[in-house]
């Protein structure tokens, strides 16, 4: 496994390096041949991402890789993962290095390639065992998470039917604590586009997209309420090219984060309708683009029930595991929407996840492909628990 992840976190994925993300799936399709499913490259279309201009900008994206097995079996399990990282092909964080015993450095070591390759050993496990076959799975390895899953998000949806059951391979926290809850989160690019004048000359003339987009700036940052869970943050401002110019052009991009489904809702529509109310009478427009959202994922009864039952299955092992919320969104929030209970961080146990120091401990490799093999075989007996 070790040198698995060494491999594939050798190669440079950031979710827009087209060229290295091909070069990851044909090992991904090397290394997941074992399994003998149906194997599937699903092609997307550009993503659209509006520039500070305003324009629309054409990013070509990698493909998905689909790998389905037993789609009879009465329990189907949805196991995804993602292929990208947030490096970049300039960044000096480029390969892996073993720091000692029991620590790999690299990039995407933990987030997520440590877990694409505990999700193989463990299916591995599980078909070789006397429950291979009596459980159904199809697996989902998306190249664009990073970047919000935007345009593979539909295809999860839509993967995520009539399963019963999602589990993704996120890295656990540093001290193997999983993730329970998850905030809800959504970006969005707003342009102000007003007039430009001369300064000297003809001021009046002139619309200030700056002074505008300020003014809604200072607006949404006051929607903050740190009590409740509820973040904006203003992480981006462009606009303006000379002091004696009226700017025409500003734009800002902003993140949204929500703990349950009233607020995050309700912070939307407050957000629109500040926007609307600014643009009533005004010689600037604000313009807002929906730069990708995944709703807040509960922790329901039905994943209280889900992550009892993996503690069990932890206790057989030998250690215990544990869960909290966070603040952070991934995939298993799109699972939520759609209705499939999911435990999302049964990945490499690591940290210093999205730096130049991610690393993982090794010996997690080996212990959670366990957990996750055990308890694929005991879901058949869990289920008929339930029912
Ligand atoms: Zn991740």
């Amino acid at each position: 496994m070790l040198s698995q992840v060494e491999a594939w976190s050798n190669i440079n994925t950031s979710s827009t390096h087209v060229e290295g993300l091909h070069k990851q799936m044909k090992l991904l399709k090397q290394a997941f041949k074992v399994l003998n499913g149906k194997m599937e490259e699903i092609s997307m279309a550009p993503l659209e991402q509006v520039q500070s201009n305003g324009k629309i900008k054409h990013v070509p994206l990698g493909k998905i890789l689909s790998i389905t097995k037993h789609p009879k079996a009465p329990i189907q399990v949805f196991l995804g993962g993602h292929m990208d990282t947030v490096f970049s092909p300039s960044s000096p964080f480029q390969a892996c290095k073993q720091i000692d015993g029991n620590t790999l450095q690299g990039p995407g070591v933990a987030d997520m390639k440590g877990g694409l390759a505990i999700m193989l050993k463990a299916l591995e496990a599980l078909e070789k065992s006397p429950w291979g076959g009596k459980i159904g799975w199809q697996i989902l390895i998306n190249p664009d998470e990073e970047i919000g899953s935007v345009n593979s998000a539909s295809f999860i949806r839509e993967a995520a039917q009539h399963k019963q059951l999602g589990l993704l391979f996120e890295p656990a926290y540093p001290n193997g604590t999983l993730v329970s809850s998850r905030k809800g989160s959504a970006n969005y690019t707003i342009i102000a586009q007003g007039k430009a004048a001369h300064v000297g000359r003809d001021f009046a003339a002139g619309h200030n997209a700056i002074v505008k987009l300020a003014r809604l700036i200072c607006e949404i940052n006051d929607l903050n309420d740190p009590d409740s869970g509820i973040t904006v943050n203003v992480g981006v401002i462009k606009g303006g090219e000379a002091v004696n110019i009226v700017p025409d052009l500003a734009s800002c991009r902003i993140n949204i984060r929500a703990v349950n489904l009233e607020d995050f809702f309700l912070i939307k529509e407050t957000l629109f309708n500040i926007l609307a109310t600014l643009n009533e009478h005004s010689d600037v427009t604000l313009t807002l683009y929906q730069q990708g959202e995944r709703s807040p994922k509960i922790f329901d009864e039905q994943h209280r029930h889900l992550f009892v039952n993996l503690r069990k299955t932890s206790l057989i092992l030998g250690a215990g595991i544990d869960w909290k919320p966070s603040g952070g969104v991934c995939d298993g929030n799109i699972l939520f929407e759609a209705g499939v209970p999911s435990i999302d961080t049964l990945g490499a146990i690591g940290g210093n996840i999205h730096t130049q120091e991610e690393y993982i401990l090794i010996d997690s490799l080996v212990q959670r492909a366990q957990l996750t093999a055990l308890f694929l075989m005991q879901l058949e007996s869990m289920s008929g628990a339930n029912e």
